[in-house]
């Protein structure tokens, strides 16, 4: 049966209920049976909408998003297959749980929706809240540089600045969504039910095999953990036979999910995410952090942290392969660099160019 489900107190919700967590305040997730319907796959579009049968909402709101090129390109001096998600409308992955969770508010017939991301989350829930007609307003601390949300405004959406820290912003916006729908791309299940069509469309482009490896960034986790039920989703209709091994990367400066995953002690005093050029995945609260460790764990990965002279070189060397990443992105490809090393002759190893290069250009 399909329903949201509390993390906390195992309460349920019918899909139609207009929340984004539980009433006891815990993490809702959503129980949702998948299917996939391999011979209608070659008539449809290269969209992500192809695996609607895997989706818990209608192509309500499309840009024929999805379906991004999986390439072969050489890391470290081994070839990995990357997929090109830079390539977005909105110029990040983002795009994929935007797209999902702000169908399913267009299904729901809310009109408002609060988010607090000042990065790629904040843009693409702006665009495709303008693509949907639904009121979109954006909390974001007072300090945020005007380039940062340059592309949020651009998609009229309203911007809420909150003066003081991160937090004091956190709260504004939890305030805020006492009495309007909370669009978030870390509380909200449905998001993770979009970023998920990044297992499917991987798989699908390996000819219907799991890769044996994925490596992919974590900050929030809505990509790790969107791909972890994609991948369970996959295993559990017979597309594919086994799990891959999911390694996520963090970049060191902010690392808290590295820290707990190797029994080492929290980093004191709190990891600042603004030491780190990959800003995108320096979160060092993360609401989901114990699914991200259980999600690496069940997979038989690994957790990496990469430093900043790592994310450099990587950053420099993907750009002269032709490929404009952002920062944050080109953590990512340095943990790849990290785990080749140790991979098996003839090993599928599978990674992600996150964000677009001119979503950070000139800002620096
Ligand atoms: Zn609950």
């Amino acid at each position: 049966m399909n329903q949201l489900v509390c993390t906390t107190c195992r309460s349920t919700y019918p899909l139609t209920e207009p929340i984004w967590r539980c009433a006891c305040g815990g993490l809702l997730d959503l129980q949702f049976e998948a299917a996939i319907d391999r011979a209608a796959l070659a008539t449809r579009k290269p969209t992500l909408w192809r695996y609607r049968e895997a989706l818990p909402v209608r192509e309500l709101v499309s840009l024929d998003q999805g379906y991004t090129p999986l390439l072969e390109i050489e890391v470290a001096g081994r070839s990995v297959w990357i997929k090109q998600d830079q390539l977005f409308s909105t110029g990040s992955y983002k795009d994929r749980g935007a797209a999902v969770l702000i169908g399913h508010v267009q299904a729901l017939g809310v009109r408002q929706v609060v988010e607090d991301s000042s990065g790629n989350a904040g843009c693409a829930i702006a665009c495709y809240c303008a693509r949907a007609g639904i009121d979109c307003t954006v909390y974001v601390p007072a300090s945020t540089s005007p380039a940062k949300v340059a592309q949020i405004e651009a998609y009229g959406a309203t911007l809420c600045r909150v003066p003081g820290t991160r937090q004091d912003t956190a709260d504004a916006v939890l305030a805020a969504a006492e009495t309007t729908y909370y669009a978030s791309h870390s509380w909200n299940p449905f998001f993770f039910h979009g970023t998920k069509t990044f297992a499917y469309e991987v798989v699908e482009q390996l000819g219907w095999r799991a890769p044996d490896t994925v490596v992919l960034p974590a900050g929030n986790g809505t990509l790790l953990l969107g791909a972890a039920i994609g991948f369970r989703e996959l295993l559990a209709v017979g597309a594919i036979e086994r799990l891959p091994r999911l390694v996520a990367v963090q970049a060191g400066r902010c690392a808290p999910l590295y820290r707990a995953f190797h029994g080492l002690p929290e980093a004191a005093p709190e990891p600042a995410p603004a030491t780190t050029v990959a800003a995108g995945i320096a979160i060092p609260k993360p609401v989901r952090g114990p699914q991200i460790l259980d999600a690496v764990r069940e997979s038989g990965g690994t957790i990496l942290a990469v430093s900043e002279q790592e994310i450099a070189r990587a950053l420099q060397t993907t750009h002269r392969q032709g490929f404009f990443i952002e920062p944050t992105s080109a953590a990512t490809i340095a943990g790849v660099a990290q785990v080749v090393w140790d991979a098996a002759a003839g090993e599928v190893m599978v990674s992600v160019y996150t964000g677009h290069g001119l979503k950070a250009a000139g800002k620096h």
